[in-house]
């Protein structure tokens, strides 16, 4: 049987270099200019295998552009003091200006304690509540790593997000409920759905957008989606077999959708590209100061 063939594959990775490389001029006048490097604070605890993955993704991305990344790896054991003294004194390093705390953090962690201690200036991962406020208003932050990285995936493809329908499957605070706010501001009719929606197909059958991050693996398919509609993939799943899966049955909605996102390779290399910009607005905030703390906003 002949297979449909005309969706358009919504490739992460170009898009993420061609962001990563709008960032490479800055970086080097700011070096030449200051003699500082942008630098970037990582922390990771504990051995998670998929955390050691992205973290050493984000490194390798900063080091590519020249910014300086600074490696603490701490035993899952670690207590909640010793990590809020880190994060203390990553807030006051000058040479610091973003902190990454890689997700997730152990059970006895409290976690937001933890995420919310770090300075709103160096909140490159967006989670503050000062941040996410702006955010919600609108009124000029950094903008969330992954939902940021669908954004401009689907600008940079040019696909239409004024005026469409959009549904969002999960509503987590990292990705689905940031994104709803951003479509919301890019003129988009946003429905969010979560675990006690009562009949999703019904909302995505309707959707010119569909963005499945529930973390289900091969969740989204064909008769959930009409004809036509875009696609995007936030799920990485982990197979027994170590392989890893999107939320959206790729095959399946390939025949059907205008355009998709695949996984790997679609949305992954657009969150650290986007971890990328907002280091280099701290950078430019911090150091350089080019960029005042409310005009801190993205690719604009
Ligand atoms: P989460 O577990 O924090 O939140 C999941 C959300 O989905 C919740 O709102 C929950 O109510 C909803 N949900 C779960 N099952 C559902 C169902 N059957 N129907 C409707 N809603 C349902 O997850 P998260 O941190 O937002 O991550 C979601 C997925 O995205 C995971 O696969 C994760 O690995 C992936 N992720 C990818 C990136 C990336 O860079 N591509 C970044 C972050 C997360």
């Amino acid at each position: 049987m002949e297979q449909k063939t005309s969706a358009k594959i919504l490739k992460g990775r170009p898009v993420a270099k061609e962001v990563r490389e709008e960032l490479r001029a800055t970086i080097e006048r700011g070096i030449a200019r200051t003699g500082r490097a942008p630098g970037l604070a990582v922390v990771l605890v504990g051995d998670n295998p998929a955390s050691q993955v992205y973290v050493r993704n984000k490194e390798r991305a900063a080091a590519k552009l020249g910014i300086r990344t600074f490696d603490h790896r701490l035993p899952a054991d670690v207590t909640q003091e010793a990590l809020l003294d880190l994060v203390d004194r990553l807030n006051e390093d000058p040479a610091v200006q973003g902190v990454l705390i890689q997700l997730p953090l152990p059970p006895h962690i409290n976690e937001e304690q933890v995420l919310y201690a770090v300075t709103p200036e160096k909140d490159v991962d967006v989670f503050h509540p000062d941040n996410f406020g702006k955010l919600a208003l609108s009124v000029g932050t950094l903008r969330p790593c992954t939902p940021g990285g669908v954004l401009e995936l689907l600008k940079r493809n040019d696909i239409e997000i004024d005026g469409k329908n959009v549904v969002i499957i999960g509503a987590s605070k990292i990705v689905g409920l940031p994104l709803s706010l951003m479509f919301l501001y890019e003129g988009a009719t946003v429905t969010l759905c979560h675990i006690k929606t009562s009949d999703v197909p019904a909302l995505t059958q309707k959707a010119d957008i569909v963005v499945a991050a529930l973390g289900v693996p091969r969740f989204l398919k064909a008769d959930m989606v009409r004809e036509g509609a875009v696609v995007v993939d936030v799920g990485i799943n982990r197979g027994e077999d170590g392989q890893i899966v999107g939320d959206c049955d790729f095959d399946d909605l390939i025949g059907k959708v205008s355009a998709i996102t695949p996984v790997p390779g679609g949305v992954g290399p657009m969150t650290v590209a986007m971890l990328m910009v907002n280091t280099v607005q701290a950078y430019r905030h911090q150091v350089l100061g080019d960029l005042p703390s409310e005009e801190l906003r993205m690719l604009e």
